[in-house]
């Protein structure tokens, strides 16, 4: 990472709405950098602050948020800073967004061929004819068969799986930097989605797009995703790239989420759900927010938040459980299985650059 040139860096992001009962702090001192080309995860559970994080980029939150410290640096540029008129000129055009539900994201008034094609026109000035041809190569490019034809269809003549498609063919039409998906695939039914991942892929393979991929499935991101941060109660717990965060996480609440999903078929046939709900960030707990659902903490945790404790180069946790001095825990059997595998391909990773 240290060597890609960064397009957007977010440092100590902290954004909080007002609402009726008080102050709920969404999202408390985020921090990333997204590299050229790279595609970064956040994951986290519903609520997290994901969605949160993901408009502040756009410039689209809600008129009763605000973000109270911190930075986005796109290109080395604050967009916190921007006015809204700047904003509209980055939004699109520089940086797009591909959000959960097609059917909002479409006019149903309006030809899809027309609304691609208004998408680009809105940024560059060319001619309807020219913007035209290129939404039909682009509705090539993400698979809509037949496309010619159907550019002059309505977005109701479409699957949910073919309109996200579309959507995905707006938000790339202007060849923006960033492309901020969140939840892209979560509407979809399973095969579909599956399909939609394979095509953001073959994009990502294709494009030097930057992207940010937010999900709540820590399940669908091991083929798509370079690094991954974990997200809770809108701080980053752990990040790091999908072969530390999958294969040797540190943060108890990245074992829960993967004790969910067991990469080999074992006997067990319980279905492992991390017990308890996220906390109220209307009134946030002193300490480490997962705390009153950590089975490791310990008293501290309770009463200061841990800071991001460094695990390699590319990888920090946010836990207690890394201070120095802090006692030796066993983690849930699952986790172990996959740091036994961390370790086999370390070593032969280790065994093939030395021979
Ligand atoms: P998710 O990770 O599911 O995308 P969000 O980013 O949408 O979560 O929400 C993060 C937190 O911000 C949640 O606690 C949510 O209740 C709160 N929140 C989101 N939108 C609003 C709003 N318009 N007014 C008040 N609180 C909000
Ligand atoms: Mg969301």
């Amino acid at each position: 990472m240290a060597d890609i040139e960064s397009v957007l860096t977010i440092e100590n992001l902290n954004i909080s709405f007002s609402v009726f009962a008080g102050e709920v702090k969404a999202v408390r001192g985020v921090s990333f950098q997204l590299g050229k080309g790279e595609t970064l995860a956040i994951v986290g559970e519903s609520g997290s602050g994901k969605s949160v994080t993901a408009r502040s980029i756009m410039g689209l939150l809600p008129n009763n948020a605000k973000i109270t410290n911190g930075s986005i640096l796109f290109k080395g540029e604050d967009l916190v800073q921007k006015s809204e008129k700047e904003m509209q000129k980055i939004r699109g055009e520089k940086i797009s967004m591909i959000f959960q539900d097609p059917m909002t994201s479409l006019d149903p008034t309006m030809t899809i061929g027309n609304q691609v094609a208004e998408s680009l026109r809105l940024h560059k000035k060319i001619s309807r004819r020219e913007a035209l041809t290129k939404a039909l190569e682009l509705l090539e490019l993400v698979g809509i068969p037949e496309a010619e034809k159907r550019m002059k269809y309505f977005p109701h003549q479409f699957s949910g799986g073919q309109r996200q498609r579309v959507v995905i063919a707006i938000a790339l039409i202007c060849s923006p930097e960033i492309v901020i998906a969140d939840e892209p695939t979560t509407a979809l039914d399973v095969t579909v989605q599956a399909q939609i991942l394979e095509l953001l892929k073959g994009i990502q393979n294709k494009l030097a797009t930057s992207f940010l991929f937010i999900t709540h499935n820590l399940g669908v991101v091991a083929n798509i995703a370079d690094r991954i941060a974990v997200i809770y109660a809108g701080r980053i717990v752990e990040i790091g790239t999908v072969e530390e965060v999958l294969f040797n996480p540190q943060h108890p609440y990245t074992w829960g989420l993967l004790s969910s999903m067991p990469i080999q078929n074992t006997n067990e046939k319980r279905i492992f759900a991390i017990p308890g709900t996220p906390p109220d960030t209307l009134s946030l707990p002193p300490g480490d927010a997962f705390y009153p659902r950590n089975k490791y903490a310990m008293k501290i945790d309770a009463r200061q938040m841990p800071p991001l404790f460094r695990v390699s180069p590319t990888h920090m946790a946010a836990t207690w459980l890394l201070a120095p001095g802090a006692p030796e825990v066993t983690p849930p059997a699952e986790v172990i299985r996959r740091r036994e595998l961390f370790k086999e391909r370390a070593a032969q990773a280790h065994a093939s650059n030395t021979s």
